[in-house]
C-alpha cells in the first residue's frame, strides 16, 4: 500500500506518524516539521511496517485505532523486530488501553485530544534516548554485579545490558529506568522520584502506572534463565529497590 508520503526534511530526527484520520495525521506531521523534525506519514499498519523497514525512523507515533492491522499488532511487530521507540496515540481515553500498550512495549502515550507541545516534548525525549542508545562508539563505563546467580553487566556508553553474556534487548526508556536503579543500588526509589529521574516529568503529567508497567517489563526481561528471582523489589506503598546478590 502506497500510503506513505515524505515531508519537509532536515538531517535531524525522523518520525513516522501512523494514523488513519488524515486531519489528526496532518496536524501531527505539521507540528513535528514546525519543530524541525523530519516527518513521514502512514495511514495504515501495513504501510507503517514497510516504512519502518525502509526508513529506520528514530521514533514512531502510533495510533491504536487503525483499520485492518490494529495499532496493537503494529506495536507487537515493531517490538518483535527490536524497532524504534513508540508513542501511542490513544483516542479511547481508557487507562486499560494505555496500560496494555505500555505492557506491549510502547515507551509513552498521549491521549486524544492532545496538545502538539506535549507530543513534541515527549517525542524529543524519546529521540534523544534512542540516539544515545545507538551511539555505541564510545568507551564503556561498565557496571557488573550478580543478580539471581547470573552475571549482570550494564554498559552505560553502549547502553547495553547482558545477563550471563546474553544481550537483553531494552527500549530506551527501559534502559534509563534500569540505569536509574543501578545508579542507586539498595536504595528505595518512589514512583514520583522515578518519574522525575527517568521521565523528566512533573508528577501527574505522566501517570504512576507508567512506572509500574515499565518496572514490570524490566523484571520480565531480567528474569534469569530458570525464571527465578527479580532484582527489583517492590516495597508496597513506598517504591522499588534494586537488589543485586552481593
Ligand atoms: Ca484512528
Amino acid at each position: 500500500m502506497a500510503a506513505l508520503e515524505k515531508h519537509d526534511t532536515d538531517p535531524k530526527a525522523t518520525v513516522l506518524v501512523v494514523e488513519d484520520d488524515s486531519a489528526i495525521r496532518r496536524g501531527v506531521v505539521d507540528r513535528l516539521i514546525a519543530e524541525g523534525l523530519e516527518a513521514y506519514e502512514a495511514c495504515d499498519g501495513q504501510a507503517a511496517l514497510e516504512a519502518i523497514n525502509r526508513l529506520s525512523p528514530d521514533l514512531v507515533v502510533l495510533d491504536l485505532g487503525l483499520p485492518a492491522l490494529s495499532g496493537y499488532e503494529v506495536l507487537r511487530r515493531i517490538q518483535a523486530a527490536g524497532g524504534p521507540p513508540v508513542i501511542l496515540l490513544s483516542g479511547l481515553g481508557s487507562e486499560a488501553d494505555r496500560v496494555l500498550g505500555l505492557e506491549m512495549g510502547a515507551d509513552d502515550y498521549v491521549t486524544k485530544p492532545f496538545s502538539g507541545r506535549e507530543l513534541v516534548v515527549r517525542a524529543r525525549n524519546l529521540i534523544r534516548r534512542s540516539r544515545a542508545s545507538n551511539n555505541d562508539d564510545s568507551e564503556g563505563e561498565l557496571y557488573t554485579a550478580m543478580i539471581s546467580g547470573a552475571e549482570f553487566e550494564v554498559d552505560f556508553a553502549r547502553r547495553s545490558v547482558k545477563l550471563d553474556d546474553i544481550e537483553i534487548v531494552l527500549t530506551p526508556r527501559e534502559f534509563d529506568l534500569l540505569a536509574c536503579f543501578v545508579n542507586h543500588p539498595r536504595q528505595v526509589l518512589t514512583k514520583p522520584q522515578l518519574l522525575n529521574l527517568v521521565w523528566d516529568a512533573q508528577v501527574g503529567w505522566v501517570g504512576e502506572s507508567t512506572v509500574t508497567e515499565h518496572v514490570r517489563r524490566l523484571r520480565t526481561k531480567l528474569k534469569v534463565a530458570d525464571g527465578s528471582g527479580s532484582c527489583i523489589d517492590t516495597l508496597w506503598g513506598v517504591g522499588y529497590r534494586f537488589e543485586p546478590d552481593s
